[in-house]
């Protein structure tokens, strides 16, 4: 499915929000999207259209996967990285190419007051060098009218290409992705093997994923708006203050620039904005290590699902559903947790008659099933996120993990009380 069919399908299904009026990049169309946290397009954004909240909900993610809610872990974890991509030679992309670029003629928006500048959110930044590609989403800063400053987190597969390339003097090409098919937006966001993202993309969608090559070398996919470039090996540019997943501002580094060097667009292109710690982009940082958790958990016991909730900045806590067969299956699920996703800081671990979506049912389980010198495991000194405000700076942090599941030989006393039909 092309961006353009999926927000087709919002619309006919009456889940789009359209602004027809003419609206600021800076400051008012984020807060319109986090105002509505539905879909909504706009039409004028100093003349351009865009799309913001596309895949907020885990409705709109089941509806992309083709499954119901609760199976959609069962389904990213059933998904290997094979599937099948296709090398085309011309694409929708290219009804417009412009050699002369003006990064700023583009809807780029500015979401928060402290922001360090205009802010590039759901670009998939597609590299490849020495035979190796990689396909992620960055956080890229406007610098003028053809730089842009990455984001490039250590040790991630953008990062290691860029340091390889860097290490030869040579820069690194890149072309970044605006508005593709949404299921390669979700493969993208995904941690896996090296190289994969467009397969893991193609076996997700149960069909094969096009691409088509750019004039450095860079294959990628249909979309809305590509921006060819390099990556230079060695200058560096203030990257922030920018907000990340909890909604706090990240700190200013010094971070790799991006020259762009020619820009492909389709006719009235409709650009893709992220708002920062909105609920797509909770979704897209948290979901993919959903099913990693799910399958580490499933080693050590019967894993029943798992969510990273919302409260939670969809990264920082996780509740884990399992089927306890044993004593002891609530704290080795708590440990395979914590070691399937190093960011995660709080775990909750509860039993097969908890209701994970809902907040107030996992409440219920920690207030009658945890006893807090028992089922509570404590794990000082231990690598965190850096994007937890209460992290210590050397990038550790403690853990807790909750055993909210029933004691196995006392279960009547945990029983909830049914009223026969
Ligand atoms: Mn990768």
């Amino acid at each position: 499915m092309s961006f353009r069919e999926f927000i087709d399908r919002l619309k006919e299904n009456g889940k789009l929000v359209e602004v027809q009026k003419a609206v600021s990049p800076k400051f008012e169309a984020s807060r319109i999207a986090k105002q509505t946290k539905a879909p909504v397009l706009f039409h004028d954004i100093s003349g351009s259209k865009v799309i913001m909240n596309l895949l907020g909900s885990r409705e709109e993610l089941a509806a992309m996967l083709k499954v119901p809610k609760e199976e959609i872990i069962s389904k990213l974890s059933a998904v290997s990285p094979e599937g099948e991509v296709r090398l085309v030679s011309d694409s929708p992309t290219l009804e417009v190419v412009e050699d002369e670029v003006d990064l700023t003629k583009l809807p780029i928006l500015t979401h928060f007051e402290k922001d360090g500048a205009p802010y590039l959110t759901a670009g998939i930044v597609v590299s490849e060098y020495g035979g190796t590609v990689n396909a992620s989403i960055h956080r890229l800063m406007l610098l003028g009218k053809d730089r842009l400053a990455a984001r490039l987190v250590p040790p991630r597969h953008t990062y290691l290409l860029h340091r390889k390339a860097a290490e030869k003097g040579e820069p690194l090409p890149v072309a970044i992705v605006l508005g593709c098919d949404p299921t390669i937006i979700y493969a993208t966001s995904t941690r896996v093997p090296v190289g994969k993202e467009f397969e893991y993309a193609a076996a997700l969608r149960g069909g094969p994923i096009e691409l088509f090559e750019c004039e450095n070398g860079v294959k990628v996919p249909h979309s809305e708006i590509v921006l060819e470039g390099y990556i230079e090996p060695w200058e560096r540019a203030d990257e922030g203050p920018f907000v990340d997943i909890t909604g706090t501002y990240d700190h200013v580094r010094k971070e790799p620039v991006i020259r762009i060097t020619r820009v492909l667009h389709r006719k009235d292109p409709i650009y893709h904005g992220i708002l920062p710690a909105g609920p797509e982009h909770l979704l897209m940082m948290g979901v993919p290590y959903e099913p990693r958790i799910f399958r580490a958990v499933g080693e050590v016991t019967t894993v029943r699902n798992v969510v990273l909730t919302e409260g939670g900045c969809c990264y920082l806590h996780a509740v884990v559903q399992i089927e306890k067969q044993t004593e002891g299956d609530g704290k080795n699920a708590i440990m395979a947790a914590f070691a399937a996703h190093t960011s995660l800081k709080h775990v909750v671990v509860v039993d097969e008659d908890i209701d994970i979506f809902d907040p107030n049912d996992v409440e219920f389980a920690i207030a009658t099933r945890v006893k807090g010198d028992t089922d509570l495991m404590i794990i000082p000194n231990v690598r965190g996120s850096s994007l937890d405000p209460r992290g210590a700076p050397d990038g550790t942090t403690t853990k807790i993990g909750i055993d909210a599941t029933k004691v196995l030989v006392e279960k009547e006393n945990f029983e909830r009380a049914e009223i026969p039909e």
